[in-house]
């Protein structure tokens, strides 16, 4: 993986740390936002409500049908009432071309794309085009590996993250194929139990999101934790994709239990230890 260099001043980097510390500030309870979501009829409504309560900086649901954003919707309610950090680490949630098209734009010195995501005070325009423009070579080289692509979380250091929903999945019989094989991975143990939906793969993701925000897997406790358990205990007990790495372990786990009504040993386990480190960050 390609690594950015940016130099910030000490009022800069202070600024970007209060970013990433931000906090959704529940001014209602969740039943009223999806009860909202639900009362929409377009997409242009939907976006109104999430930028309404905070939920990102960027909202761009234009790409998707009304069923579909209502489904990002609902996810990002559920995730974001159960831990107000994502807030900040989700600046832009949308469609992949979508972000690539912000991040182009930025590369190319697009002030307006800066201010949307209120880095204006925080990059100066030519670490801001630097940013667009390694960003834009970064979703290259992602959308390339990506096989299904249903969801994505792209980190560019909590300045411009992208919660990213594939468009083309959601139309007609792509999404029925897509379907198909989430339900084909889950019965053979490729994915945890619960984990053939849509949902469940955005879910997966904000276990990505959950584990930068609690450092999990890079901390020394974090990898201790995740040590007490064997491959065997991984791949029968979670799922065989959860054992191409820690970071695969903890969405995984993440993704059986927002996904399956009686999630299994190994998913309990690591999502209460996340949680711990969740409370105590
Ligand atoms: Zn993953």
């Amino acid at each position: 993986m390609k690594h950015l260099e940016i130099e910030l001043s000490d009022s800069q980097n202070s600024m970007l740390t209060a970013r990433l510390n931000r906090e959704f500030y529940k001014r209602c309870s969740s039943e009223i936002i999806y009860h909202k979501i639900d009362e929409a009829t377009t997409v242009q409504e939907l976006e109104v409500i999430a930028e309404q309560y905070g939920f990102c900086d960027i909202i761009d649901l234009s790409a998707f049908s009304p069923y579909s954003a209502r489904k990002i919707m609902r996810i990002l309610t559920r995730a974001i009432y159960q831990f107000p950090k994502i807030v900040g680490r989700v600046n832009y949630v949308g469609s992949y071309k979508g972000y690539e098209e912000l991040l182009r734009k930025m590369g190319e010195g697009d002030q307006e794309c800066v201010r949307s995501l209120g880095l204006q005070h925080i990059l100066g325009a030519e670490n801001a085009k630097a940013l667009g423009e390694f960003g834009f070579e970064l979703c290259k080289e992602l959308w390339k590996d990506a096989n299904i692509s249903l969801a994505a979380f792209a980190h560019l250091g909590g300045c411009c993250n992208g919660f990213l929903f594939d468009s083309t999945d959601y139309q007609d019989y792509a999404y029925l194929d897509t379907i198909a094989i989430l339900r084909k991975n889950e019965q053979n143990g490729f994915h945890p139990k619960g984990c053939n939906t849509f949902e469940s793969v955005a879910y997966h993701e904000i276990g990505h999101i959950l584990d930068a925000i609690c450092h999990f897997t890079t901390s020394e406790a974090g990898k201790k934790f995740l040590e007490r358990y064997s491959s065997e205990e991984i791949g029968s007990g979670l799922s065989r994709y959860a054992l191409t790495s820690p970071q695969e372990l903890v969405a995984e786990a993440v993704s059986e239990v927002f996904s399956s009504s009686a999630p299994r040993k190994v998913a309990s386990e690591v999502f209460a230890k996340l949680c711990e480190v969740y409370q105590n960050n």
